[in-house]
């Protein structure tokens, strides 16, 4: 339902909680976070209000700086991230069915806004190759999809760096029946975020030395209004000084630039 993701300088946890909140009018019934922290991707989810997340989180939430002295870092520090407020459409409103949904080996999240129509197709044939599912949801599908893909790429000799997850991207994309806006973050890729799109909103917000996504501008309007949106059937990567928009294909596109000049 809610979207937000932010890579930058500063600790992404605290953005990414603003932004949902700023959400929480469009209603939900859970709330999940994934940050890579160093080069590990730290994960928590929960049904109930935005209270609920936090309240798991605990002092974590903080940054180990405002936690005080001698704090070790944690799901605070990190500075890439995403967030995601659900409104069930697959699979009860739970903890599990709760995104972000994450691979078998723990490295690649992902959170969805809408409907993978041909979600029961492709979840038979990754089960067939052996993955366990742990959701009734049908984007689950999504972030073993990504995982393999990303395997597939590093395996075919293509260099690491962040084009890697926007490659990836695109090749899942290509499977993919119905409406979706996608975020999805790899531990081994620690400065980006990617995004995709198609038949659901997604918008990216351009910052300095940092850039967000949302489904809604409202997530990141006290940050910037310098905003691009993006069109259908479009693959976005963001570092905390790039914003890179290509289509399926792989093809360069552009997105639509505004400026945001209504009050918040
Ligand atoms: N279809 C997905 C689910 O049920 C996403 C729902 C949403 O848009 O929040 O988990």
């Amino acid at each position: 339902c809610g979207i937000v993701g932010y890579v930058g300088a500063r600790p992404a946890l605290g953005i990414v909680l603003d932004g949902l909140r700023r959400l929480e009018y469009r209603g939900y019934d859970s709330a999940g976070v994934a940050i890579v922290c160093g080069d590990e991707l730290r994960t928590e989810k929960r049904a109930g209000k935005l209270a609920n997340l936090e309240k798991a989180l605990g002092d974590e939430r903080f940054s180990a700086a405002d936690r005080g002295a001698g704090s070790a870092p944690g799901i605070g520090d990190g500075t890439t991230g995403i967030g995601h407020t659900r409104w069930a459409t697959h699979g009860g409103p739970t903890d599990r069915n709760a995104h972000p949904h994450v691979s078998a080996d723990g490295r690649v999240a992902v959170i969805h806004n809408g409907i993978i129509e041909n979600f029961a197709k492709l979840r038979a044939e990754i089960e067939a190759d052996g993955v366990e599912f742990v959701s009734d949801t049908d984007t689950e599908c999504v972030a073993h999809l990504l995982s393999a893909a990303l395997a597939d790429l590093r395996a075919s000799g293509e260099p690491e760096g962040p084009q890697l997850l926007a490659a990836a991207m695109r090749r899942v994309c290509q499977r993919l029946e119905g409406a979706f806006t996608l975020l999805a973050v790899d531990a081994a890729l620690p400065d980006a975020v990617v995004g995709a799109r198609r038949n659901s909103p997604l918008v990216v917000g351009r910052g300095v030395g940092e850039n967000y996504l949302a489904s809604d501008v409202s997530a990141f309007i006290e940050h910037t209004r310098e905003a691009v949106e993006l069109g259908q059937d479009q693959v976005v990567l963001i570092t905390a000084d790039g914003i890179e928009i290509s289509d399926f294909a792989g093809q360069p596109a552009t997105g639509r630039d505004f400026h945001i000049d209504w009050d918040a």
